[in-house]
């Protein structure tokens, strides 16, 4: 049977301030004394873009206030780096190959065990607002209102247990009032709570709230040491890859240039449909609003129109465009997860809430010239993790473990006195809060599938360890990568063959084959996987006849 962290009643926790008494291992804390749990989830935001890990590209202070006050994780991964994946593995606590959900083209199997089901069943309130991309209607929630596969960043339509409804103004503002209207609807009851608030932003095509543009618009931001990578030190899945912001990022929809001037430069528009999105998203916007966008990005327009930019100068204008975007969504994270915090400040709830601030993965900020993510490469496999615990985390710990997104189930379930069901894979965070995690895991396990597809990522698992990194690319390709991050933490040089690692490769590829066996995952489970794409691409083609 799994530990399970109990914790004592706040009778207990009041009386140990004058006496202090060592808790009573067997006391299940009583449902008001349960603590409260609000899940940050952002969507692609990269922990380079959080000052409280990297204060080169934007201040965070709302995020980092988070850090300073509980514990900043610098190893927080996640399984497979892609959004609808990620958000199964957290509901979950299992692998994509167990949980069934592989790539962004799958549907959750909502009837499946989910953490949210057993809160709910144990007497919290449970509600999911904002992002959610599962496809399926959301189960083991009392409230649900969210937004349709990406969403929209203005004028959102929300999915409801009665039907689409559209709300006004800016998606990240418009979520977090409905989170504090849902707050308010439950914080007099005797019954804990679990909010999922889940935001659109950063996604894809990064559209800033209009008051946050001009901020970003007249900055210049500085350059990754590998904006212009060769690939020379890596294999193929490197170098096939469609994700570079020179060729690969749309000059209309991601950098705001209107397509009539993309067409008349002769830009390769690889992509109509990203000139429609472009056109969309703006007639979202009401006449006012338009005049307002029109006065920042029209010179931006202009300028591009009068320099248009080749090679080399592409990538760069493109990366300057694309940071100032980027960046602009997450000024309003960061306002409103302020603003949520100050609520919890002023209702008295800050003290019994676990807050927990996260991705559904990383992304690239133009490392190795890209954006996107996928890839077992960090700026992907890692998340930004942040957890405030009053009482139970120390303020200001920075930690270093490997913890994976597959451990938010687990340590959820343990924080509220709930035994962990068997079958969930990953392991509670509550001893590492505690800072008595003496045997933590060694390795991580990674696997990626969605391929063929967006942005042409090869499918791919591996292992990490604390220094090293095995990965190996199949399916149309059989090779494998390995990386000293201790020597090259860019990852730039292949090792594997390497003579001076052939003990290091020896030994990963017997922790991967442990990890494999551990998580039930091996080669007839893929090749079922493969089996089961093929037949989905099937019937994706006859309906599409
Ligand atoms: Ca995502």
């Amino acid at each position: 049977m799994r530990k399970t962290w109990m914790f004592p009643a706040f009778a207990a926790l009041a009386v140990s301030c004058a006496n202090p008494e060592p808790p009573v291992a067997d006391e299940k804390p009583a449902e008001s004394q349960k603590p409260n749990i609000i899940f940050i989830m952002t969507d692609d935001h990269a922990y380079q873009a959080i000052s409280a890990y990297n204060d080169k590209l934007i201040e965070t202070p709302n995020i980092d206030k988070l850090a300073h006050q509980g514990m900043l994780f610098q190893r927080g991964f996640v399984t497979n780096s892609i959004c609808a994946p990620s958000r199964a593995v957290a509901l979950t606590g299992k692998f994509s190959h167990v949980n069934g959900l592989k790539d962004n083209l799958d549907t959750f199997d909502s009837t499946q065990v989910t953490f949210p089901k057993l809160l709910q069943k144990e007497g919290y309130k449970t509600a999911v607002i904002g992002k959610w991309h599962l496809k399926t209607q959301p189960t083991g929630f009392d409230y649900w209102k969210v937004l349709p596969d990406q969403g929209q960043y203005y004028h959102p339509e929300f999915r409801t247990k009665n039907g689409m409804v559209k709300e006004q103004g800016y998606v990240t503002d418009v979520v977090t009032d409905i989170s504090m209207q849902w707050l308010d609807s439950v914080r007099q009851g005797n019954q804990p709570f679990l909010l999922m608030y889940q935001h659109k932003a950063p996604h894809r095509e990064w559209w800033p709230n209009l008051p946050d543009i001009e901020e970003f618009t007249s900055r210049e931001f500085p350059e990754p040491a590998t904006l212009f990578d060769d690939y020379k030190g890596r294999g193929r899945a490197a170098k096939e890859t469609e994700m570079t912001i020179h060729t690969h990022m749309a000059l209309s929809s991601d950098n705001k240039i209107h397509p009539d001037i993309v067409n008349k430069l002769g830009y390769k528009s690889f992509m109509n449909w990203y000139q429609r999105i472009h056109l969309e998203q703006y007639n979202r916007l009401s006449a006012e609003e338009k005049a307002q966008w029109d006065k920042y990005y029209g010179p931006i327009n202009e300028d591009f129109e009068k320099l248009a930019p080749q090679g080399k100068e592409l990538t760069k204008w493109k990366y300057q465009r694309y940071m100032q975007d980027y960046l602009g969504t997450i000024r309003s994270v960061d306002d409103n997860v302020g603003r949520l915090m100050a609520y919890l400040d002023s209702t008295g709830l800050a003290e019994n809430t676990i807050v927990v601030y996260t991705s559904d993965q990383g992304f690239y900020l133009g490392e190795h010239g890209w954006f996107d993510k996928r890839f077992m490469y960090e700026e992907s496999f890692r998340t930004p993790l942040i957890v405030r615990w009053p009482g139970k985390i120390k303020a200001g710990t920075v930690d270093d473990h490997l913890v994976q997104n597959l451990d938010f189930a687990p340590t959820f379930l343990d924080a509220a006195g709930i035994q962990v069901p068997e079958d969930m894979q990953g392991r509670s965070l509550l001893p590492v809060f505690a800072e008595k995690a003496d045997d933590w895991r060694d390795a991580l396990y990674y696997h990626y599938y969605e391929y063929p597809g967006f942005h042409m990522v090869k499918r791919h698992y591996g292992v990490r360890t604390d220094r090293y990194k095995l990965i190996h690319f199949y399916y149309d390709i059989d090779e494998w990568e390995l990386y000293d991050l201790e020597k090259d933490p860019q990852e730039m040089q292949n090792q594997y063959d390497n003579p001076e690692y052939a003990d290091v490769q020896e030994k990963l590829h017997l922790r991967l084959k442990e990890l494999r066996e551990q998580y039930h995952d091996n080669d007839s489970v893929t090749t079922a996987m493969l089996h089961a794409d093929i037949e989905r691409a099937k019937r994706k083609s006859i309906y599409s006849k």
